[in-house]
């Protein structure tokens, strides 16, 4: 048992080492790709389930590789948020998704809602509303069109910092999303003090919401939570139309997925857009 254990740990430590410097290298080449402009955003269209028409659109981060592959989000967010590099390349998301925004309202489609992903390394660093802010200025934005989508893990943060934070984002005009919702431990009260406008179903409660009864469960309690707080609902993942089915007969405002559309770059966004108008 002890040689077993032996292997075990040196196993593991080797493991960690490549890991390491897996990493290392990682952020090396991010480093690089925000130099080069490697990185840029695409567009996923989100759904008004009663009316059917898009009502707005979630900027998701891509980097694209010197060998041309995609690297996803996943892969590099947690590095870049490990290493500070999250505060510069959030701040350019941030900008380019205002901009998108003003220049999508000049074709025409300024209804729509940019949501920008925010994440709580990004909300805590003190430069970031007032970088929020002249994104909105510079841009010329209508901030009503803006929506941050901060996860859920936010919770976690001091309350009084985070009421004082939130309170401080609704006042430059613009709208609050809970992403990720129902994976996390957020109590009744804080989501009323917080006054958000969104919760957003975490894709894992909408995988398998229409093959099981006990699956329904979460998302059906998420949209009666928002109906009872005066909350629009979102949920995200919807791949099949008999999940987005389920979410109409629950009273879920509004889904994206797979089903509407995949995250696409301007362009195509801007043909999706008028295919569908
Ligand atoms: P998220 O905010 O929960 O974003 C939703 C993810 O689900 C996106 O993955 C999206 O492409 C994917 N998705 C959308 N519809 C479907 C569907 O029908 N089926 C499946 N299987 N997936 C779907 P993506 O773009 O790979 O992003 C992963 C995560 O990376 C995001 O999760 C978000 O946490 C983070 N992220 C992406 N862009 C940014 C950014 O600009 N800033 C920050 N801080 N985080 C970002
Ligand atoms: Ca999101
Ligand atoms: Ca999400
Ligand atoms: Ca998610």
């Amino acid at each position: 048992a002890k040689m077993g254990a032996r292997g075990e740990f040196s196993f593991y430590s080797r493991e960690m080492a490549v890991d390491i410097r897996e990493r290392v290298r990682l952020l090396q080449s991010l480093r690089h790709a925000i130099e080069r402009q490697r990185l840029f955003l695409v567009y996923q269209p989100q759904i008004n389930l009663r009316t059917g028409k898009t009502c707005g659109l979630e900027a998701l981060l891509r980097w694209r590789g010197d060998d041309g592959q995609l690297i996803p989000p996943d892969r590099f967010i947690p590095i870049a948020e490990h290493s500070g590099l999250i505060i510069s390349v959030g701040e350019w998301v941030m900008r380019m998704a205002c901009f998108q925004q003003a220049e999508l309202a000049r074709h025409g489609y300024g209804g729509l809602r940019m949501a920008i992903n925010v994440s709580v390394t990004q909300l805590r660093h003190p430069r970031f509303l007032s970088a929020f802010r002249t994104a909105l200025e510079d841009s010329g934005v209508n901030p009503s069109c803006i929506e941050l989508e901060i996860t859920e893990s936010v919770a976690m943060l001091e309350a009084d910092f985070l009421g004082h934070m939130f309170e401080q984002i609704k006042a430059l005009g613009v709208q609050i999303a809970l992403d990720d919702f129902g994976t996390g431990f957020s109590s009744l009260s804080y989501l009323q003090r917080l006054k958000v406008n969104r919760l957003k179903i975490d894709r894992s409660f909408i995988n398998e919401v229409s093959s099981t009864t006990s699956a329904k469960h979460i998302p059906a309690l998420v949209v009666q939570l928002g109906q009872t707080l005066g909350l629009a609902v979102i949920a995200e993942g919807v791949e099949v139309q008999e999940q987005a089915d389920v979410l109409v007969k629950m009273g879920c405002d509004e889904a994206q997925g797979y089903l509407f559309a995949r995250p696409m770059e301007v362009p195509q966004l801007l043909e999706w857009l008028a295919a569908r108008s």
